[in-house]
């Protein structure tokens, strides 16, 4: 059954990603409605937004009477309030597509399960577990917090001479994986949506650049062989497949200079590496999103020319006079009120429809 323009998208989560999804589901004539605990978000500015907990089971019935299907632009959304409302109103992705995203050491079972090769790692409970794995992973290896860890947050990097421990009390001695650290040669992702009817579309992987821990830029195309290009998509295609993935899912990956795939992480969102697909692209990811969760046809994912995005952290989102005033610059505000280190306050993208790849800076 599709879910036809004129119905009510909810949407979990107010951030960025929330708000550019509104926005593209208001150009498909699809109306929106956001649930977020904070009072003030950046998707509150475009769409009705309801402010109360994510235990609020009066809040989350009447949300779920008021909207038609509901996704989720944030995976850290408690399961018991997804669940709560699957069973009012169809969610997609749903509460097990949730449960993979969130804790790191199911999502890497689940991925090589699904024959999908991931750096070695290890659940870590405790430090002796966590002597234990240094010594079967070896060093430099990363120790990261299963639950609730993003844009580096909640890592650290255990080196010859670190005292493990030290690493232990920085990530709050909590549940952990350990991963061996991996010398890739380019970080990649590919973005791929599916319909609840099994149509599978994915937008070619793209060259993530971070700093600090945080998405910096992303460039495309990725600077990798067709072959490499070609088992990334394949990747990202058998994730979906086999969790019967309803919505977008992003796959986060380490290209091997011997050219081996070795996947990161996965988003059950639109993804901040997909935000070049707004101008650069036929299809913007967002969009996709309401297409496969409204069961509509997938948009054509070809890119319009080589395209660079470059998000706007902090302070950096100063520059906005500059950006506007830069011919073909596509700048992207979020309407956050307080800018903060880290923070991710816009971003500006730049097309060019003539080249095989971006410039470098
Ligand atoms: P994550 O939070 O898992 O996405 O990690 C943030 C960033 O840290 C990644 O995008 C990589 O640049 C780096 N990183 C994470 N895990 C590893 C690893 N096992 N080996 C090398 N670099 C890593």
């Amino acid at each position: 059954m599709t879910i036809d323009p004129g119905a009510t998208i909810g949407i979990l989560g107010g951030g960025q990603l929330g708000r550019m999804l509104a926005l593209a589901a208001a150009r498909l004539g699809y109306r929106c409605r956001v649930y977020d605990p904070a009072e003030q978000c950046p998707a509150g500015d475009v769409a009705p937004h309801v402010s109360a907990g994510w235990d609020d089971e009066d809040a989350l019935a009447a949300f779920a009477a008021a909207v038609d299907v509901v996704t989720l632009e944030f995976e850290n959304v408690p399961v018991a309030a997804v669940a709560f409302l699957a069973t009012r109103v169809p969610v997609r992705p749903g509460a097990g597509a949730l449960e993979v995203a969130q804790d790191r050491a199911v999502e890497k079972d689940f991925l090589n399960r699904a024959g999908v090769e991931t750096a070695p790692w290890a659940t870590v409970e405790s430090l002796e577990d966590l002597h234990e794995a240094l010594d079967r992973l070896g060093r430099p290896a990363v120790l990261k917090t299963a639950r609730f860890g993003y844009d580096g947050k909640g890592q650290a990097v255990i080196r010859d001479g670190d005292d493990p421990a030290a690493a232990w009390a920085a990530v709050g001695e909590q549940r952990c994986v350990l991963e061996g650290f991996v010398d890739f040669m380019v970080e990649v992702s590919v973005l791929a949506a599916r319909t609840a009817g099994g149509a599978i579309a994915c937008f070619e992987p793209v060259e993530n650049r971070h700093r600090d821990g945080i998405l910096h830029k992303t460039r495309i195309p990725a600077p990798i062989t067709p072959d490499v290009a070609e088992r990334a998509v394949e990747v990202a295609c058998r994730a979906v497949s086999r969790m019967d993935y309803v919505g977008l899912l992003a796959v986060e990956m380490f290209v091997m200079p011997d050219g081996r795939i070795l996947a990161n992480e996965i988003a059950p969102r639109p993804h901040n590496s997909g935000h070049w697909t707004i101008d650069g692209a036929a299809t913007s990811q967002f969009e996709q999103t309401v297409r496969a969760i409204c069961g509509q046809p997938l948009g054509d994912t070809g890119r319009l020319g080589a395209a660079e995005m470059t998000n706007l952290i902090g302070a950096e989102v100063e520059d906005w006079p500059a950006l506007l005033a830069e011919p073909g610059a596509r700048l992207h505000l979020y309407g956050k009120a307080e800018t903060r280190p880290g923070r991710k306050m816009g971003h500006v993208t730049r097309v060019w429809p003539g080249r095989d790849a971006p410039p470098e800076d």
